[in-house]
């Protein structure tokens, strides 16, 4: 079996306004987390830093890897400027048909209120100015309950109309709910994507690499643990604890 690959953490965000009971709220859970990462030294990878990373088993020391998944317009609005005030820069994974206008509410069991999403307009004003981009895939299926033509149509198809508008590659892919069925990693990698993020953490290969949650929290300190060397080990104890897998 191939070794884990090793990675800096790698965070997973949806909407700035899931963060707090209210988007201020989120908002300013979300400055706090940004302003904790800029303090205490981290620094954000760009997507080229992270699979440089991947090839070479070598991090950047106190190195994160900021990720938004869906493409919310609070990143827009509250997030990018956030990340621009503390020097950070963020990797947002689109939704392509989203962009379009094509979607109202996603498939899956969340989310029954979707947030607006983001639309070209907007991706193309960030573009370059430290933010990048992946795939959340063309239209947000379940795709473990999709066959292998919707599977190879949502991860290619996404990929090309998305570097056919950016005009530039889109090398990395996340699955939408987290799970990718036992087909997908290799159709993402036959894609030509060059690494892809799930939320299972024993991911044994790069097209299905962990990303911890960021959930809502009243204070920092579940996030200054989420980014610590000790966040791994603490989560492992917990499963095993609980009787489940690590
Ligand atoms: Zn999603």
């Amino acid at each position: 079996m191939a070794k884990r690959p090793k990675h800096p953490p790698v965070l997973l965000y949806h909407s700035i306004a899931e963060l707090g009971e209210t988007l201020e709220a989120g908002a300013c859970a979300f400055r706090a987390q940004m302003e904790h990462l800029a303090r205490a030294g981290y620094r954000s990878l760009t997507p080229n830093e992270f699979l440089q990373g991947l090839d070479t088993g070598e991090w950047p020391r106190r190195a994160v890897f900021i990720t938004f998944d869906d493409g919310y317009l609070d990143f827009h609005d509250v997030a990018w400027p956030v990340l621009r005030e503390f020097g950070l820069n963020a990797t947002v994974f689109l939704v392509h048909d989203g962009l379009e206008g094509g979607i109202q509410a996603w498939t899956g069991p969340t989310y029954p209120v979707m947030p607006p999403l983001l639309s070209w307009a907007e991706v193309l004003e960030m573009q370059g100015k430290g933010v990048y981009f992946g795939s959340h895939t063309l239209s947000h299926p379940e795709l473990t309950k999709a066959g292998m033509e919707v599977l190879t149509a949502e991860i290619a198809g996404s990929k090309r109309a998305l570097e056919e508008r950016l005009g530039e590659e889109v090398a990395l892919f996340s699955y939408p709910y987290g799970g990718a069925p036992p087909a997908a990693p290799q159709a993402v990698q036959d894609a030509g994507y060059r690494a892809a993020f799930g939320v299972a953490p024993a991911a044994p290969t790069r097209f299905e690499l962990f990303r911890r949650i960021v959930k809502p929290a009243r204070t920092l300190v579940p996030f200054r643990l989420r980014v610590s060397r000790a966040y791994e080990p603490l989560r492992c104890i917990l499963h095993v604890s609980r009787g489940e897998k690590c």
